[in-house]
């Protein structure tokens, strides 16, 4: 079984892109893997020639902090989760929604990576530093829609498996 990946966090923070540039075009590749649900939030990506499932909770109807966790798809995602992915906006600062999903999320026993996303034009050592509020260690910078910091965070991960 591979490794399984989720993706969460409040709308908006770039979950999906993250997803997009993980999996490109290898969606199709996902029927082959038994045990997971068939649906089109699961994806295949790489790191070198080590594969892994990867799950974008999209989806949320709208929602902040727990409210985008407790919608069904989510609590599912994190349940076949061995790694969990909490992005950020790192633009807006810590917000009272991330703070609660990160009490969340700890709460799960998961390993949680907290994944700074938008870190295009700021100054990323007060934004680390606010960040760490979070209670999630080290915030790992990245901007989903460049690729910046993207492999860098995914080696990250897949080495904690
Ligand atoms: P989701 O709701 O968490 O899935 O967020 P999306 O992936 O749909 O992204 C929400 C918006 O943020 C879109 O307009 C993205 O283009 C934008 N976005 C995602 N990643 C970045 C990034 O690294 N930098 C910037 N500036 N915008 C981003
Ligand atoms: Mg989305």
């Amino acid at each position: 079984m591979l490794p399984v990946i989720a993706l969460l966090g409040r709308p908006n923070v770039g979950k999906s892109t993250l997803f997009n540039r993980l999996t490109r075009t290898r969606d199709a590749l996902v029927a082959d893997f038994p045990g997971l649900t068939r649906d089109r939030q699961y994806g295949i990506g790489r790191i070198g020639p080590r594969p892994y499932v990867v799950v974008d909770t999209g989806g949320i109807s709208g929602g902040d902090g727990i409210q985008a966790l407790s919608e069904q798809q989510v609590r599912v995602a994190i349940g076949e989760a061995d790694q969990l992915l909490f992005l950020v906006d790192t633009r807006d600062g810590t917000t009272p929604g991330d703070i609660e999903i990160a009490a969340e999320l700890r709460r799960t026993g998961k390993p949680v990576t907290l994944v700074a996303n938008k870190v295009d034009h700021l100054d990323w050592n007060l934004a680390a530093a606010e960040l760490h509020q979070l209670g999630l260690g080290d915030p790992q910078p990245i901007a989903a829609i460049q690729g910046r910091g993207v492999s860098a965070l995914m080696t990250r991960v897949l080495e904690a498996l």
